[in-house]
């Protein structure tokens, strides 16, 4: 599998992502607390960490479908929060995401639903579009689906046409939130696989929600572990899956390993 054909190659250094002293709370309920994190371009990072640690909304923060209550997020040396709606829609456009459900255009063929954003946002010429989106079909190896709806395929068949979808905008960054949580035991493997191709040819950077511990200490330069909305602690896969410094890491490790 060639990923590099279709991804631009991306500087190794420099910071890309920061938050600074992020605070979300959903009524009394503080999900982040006074959160700083960086990551650099073209790192694999994954957050691991008990349920409702705040895992999830640092992605949608990333997104922009939810907004901080206090701090600063910086993607690429651009604020994304706070900034003007102009800004924001610029740095969005660097960033690309993979949900847990899919969320394909079930009334669009798979073909339609990777090449509608880049020629509708990005204003691509359609055949332009639509080279891209084959080349990423064959990366995640579903060339023969072109024309299929994303109901006739399989659950992991869809999220390896999300991945395409979320690549057609060459973003800088892809976001992926626990990305098989919604799958067949028996799908899991095809699309970590495609992931891994991704992590391995490209130089895209990659923030990655996850309960797949195998998987992350495969793709992963640096893993976080969350707790109660704060990062307990950080360090190369090596170092938090086989010794572990905090009490906290050690008995959610053994909970799900
Ligand atoms: P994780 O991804 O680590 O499981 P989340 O970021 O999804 O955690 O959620 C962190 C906490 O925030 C949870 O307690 C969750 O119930 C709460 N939460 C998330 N989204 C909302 C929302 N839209 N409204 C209220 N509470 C929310």
């Amino acid at each position: 599998m060639s990923a590099d054909i279709t991804l631009p190659k991306q500087t190794r250094s420099g910071e890309l992502i920061r938050l600074e002293r992020v605070t979300k709370r959903f009524g009394a309920h503080t999900v982040l607390d006074q959160l700083d994190f960086s990551v650099d371009a073209g790192r694999h990072v994954t957050l691991i960490g008990p349920s409702g640690s705040g895992k999830t909304t640092i992605l949608r923060l990333l997104m922009t479908l939810t907004q901080p209550d206090e701090g600063t997020i910086t993607v690429d040396g651009q604020a994304l929060f706070p900034a003007p709606e102009k800004q924001v829609r610029e740095v969005r456009k660097k960033i690309g995401m993979v949900f847990q459900h899919f969320n394909l255009f079930p009334n669009m063929s798979v073909l339609r639903n990777i090449t509608e954003a880049p020629v509708q946002v990005l204003g691509l010429a359609r055949d332009e579009a639509e080279a891209r989106a084959r080349e990423l079909l064959e990366l995640v190896g579903l060339s023969d689906k072109l024309d299929a709806r994303p109901t006739r395929l399989s659950g992991g068949q869809q999220q390896r046409v999300a991945i395409a979808r979320a690549l057609a905008m060459r973003p800088r960054v892809l976001l992926l939130d626990e990305v098989t949580s919604a799958l067949d035991p028996e799908l899991v493997a095809g699309v970590l696989d495609v992931l891994r191709d991704i992590a391995r040819g490209t130089d895209i950077t990659m923030l990655c929600v996850t309960h797949e511990m195998g998987f992350a200490r495969d793709i992963s330069d640096q893993v976080l572990m969350f707790d109660q909305g704060r990062v307990v602690e950080s360090g190369p896969p090596e170092k938090i899956f086989g010794d572990p410094e905090q009490e906290r890491t050690r008995d959610f490790l053994s909970a799900v390993l």
